[in-house]
């Protein structure tokens, strides 16, 4: 998982009965921009824990498309917080295909792996393999949508620092941190060739350009998945190997360093997309900010919108104790057990909802920002005595 900082909170008292009034109660947190005219959303695999949105933007003047996909590893955060920041910029010249989240079932669980396994190394199964696989159908929408595209990029994130030679148990050919993983020319049965390293040449010299601290420059990582001596055959498996071998598409694979804060490695990310976007000659309407402090806002909002994610407080244990709500109606309902559980509280009654939202609306709004990683009881005192 990305390490960047979560607020967790355990309300005793509350689990249920919260969610439920948080679900109905205005959260503070509404998406003000609007979505650029071009625009088309699709949802793919709906209400199942495989679905996958896709966002089409076309420029009001024809060129060439970029696909970004975000996601297919669920503990890589920074690569679909990057790829959901192309989802509503307007477009001069060129389109944009985005994919977030492609792998929901992996980024519900936090996990590198989906359903059926490690996502990235299932675009060269076929058969009775691929039938069997239950993110087949996912893989297949990827590659259906790889089709529409001039240009396909898969963010992602590791830790450490890739270097072409050993200078350090952090920096070494082994690591994937700050590189751009291409192949560096495909043949193709024609006689012509693709040059994905040009181009990932490229947008590695323009992305370092934006990069103060030589120390997280992106390096170009030739993986030489075709080659008889590559030490990365299991690469044969991925969606950009794919998107070239099959396709014969420029593709790319960009890793951000996990050895960064998060705002950091979106900032990373969003340099590197947006410079793709000038080498492929693709206008945004502005591209989205590679400013670190502007994304740290934009992450604190997030953070605050999603009111610090009421599946946190879904996934908090029950303590013992009761909310007056329907859920415990048993027990605060029958006078002799009411008496019992009161002796115990010293403010003298049992938590009513309110008692509980109210906390939890301070936690998510501005006044909380520097409260962090707390647990906050919110139990009338019964655990002070
Ligand atoms: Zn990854």
């Amino acid at each position: 998982m990305a390490n960047h900082r979560r607020i967790k909170i355990i309300v005793f008292f509350c689990a249920i009965p919260v969610c439920l009034f948080l679900a109905t109660f205005p959260l503070p947190f509404t998406d003000k921009t609007s979505p650029p005219s071009h625009y088309q959303q699709n949802k793919f695999f709906e209400q199942t824990s495989q679905e996958v949105t896709v966002h089409f933007i076309s420029g009001k003047e024809k060129g060439p498309t970029l696909l970004i996909f975000g996601g297919i590893h669920g503990d890589e955060a920074a690569g679909y917080l990057t790829a959901e920041r192309y989802v509503r910029i307007k477009i001069k010249k060129g389109n944009l295909i985005v994919v977030p989240c492609l792998n929901a079932s992996a980024m519900s669980k936090g996990k590198r792996q989906g359903l059926g396994g490690d996502m990235n190394r299932l675009f060269d199964l076929s058969g009775t393999m691929s039938q069997r696989n239950p993110d087949a159908k996912v893989v297949d929408l990827a590659k259906s949508l790889i089709q529409r595209a001039d240009y396909v990029i898969n963010l992602h994130q590791a830790y450490d620092f890739y270097a072409p030679r050993w200078i350090s148990r952090q920096r070494n050919p082994s690591k994937w941190g700050q590189s751009i993983i291409d192949t560096p020319v495909y043949h193709l049965h024609n006689g012509e060739k693709l040059e994905p390293g040009r181009f990932a040449q490229k947008v590695s010299r323009r992305s370092n350009n934006r990069i103060m601290d030589r120390n997280f420059h992106f390096l170009v990582n030739n993986t030489d998945t075709s080659g008889h001596k590559s030490r990365h055959k299991e690469q044969q498996g991925s969606l950009t190997y794919y998107a070239l071998t099959k396709q014969h598409k420029v593709s790319l694979a960009v890793e951000a360093t996990k050895n960064c804060s998060l705002p950091e490695a979106i900032a990373f990310l969003t340099i590197a997309v947006n410079s793709a976007l000038e080498e492929a000659g693709i206008q945004p309407d502005p591209p989205p900010s590679d400013d670190f402090l502007m994304i740290s806002r934009e992450m604190k909002e997030k953070r605050r919108g999603k009111i610090v994610s009421v599946s946190s407080l879904a996934a908090s244990k029950a303590a013992p104790g009761m909310v007056r709500t329907d859920f415990s109606k048993l027990f605060w309902s029958t006078p002799a057990i009411l008496d019992q559980i009161v002796k115990t509280i010293p403010a003298g009654r049992i938590t009513e909802p309110a008692d509980v939202v109210y906390p939890v609306l301070l936690l998510c709004s501005p006044y909380a920002d520097y409260i962090t990683g707390q647990t906050v009881l919110v139990d009338g005192g019964a655990t002070a005595i």
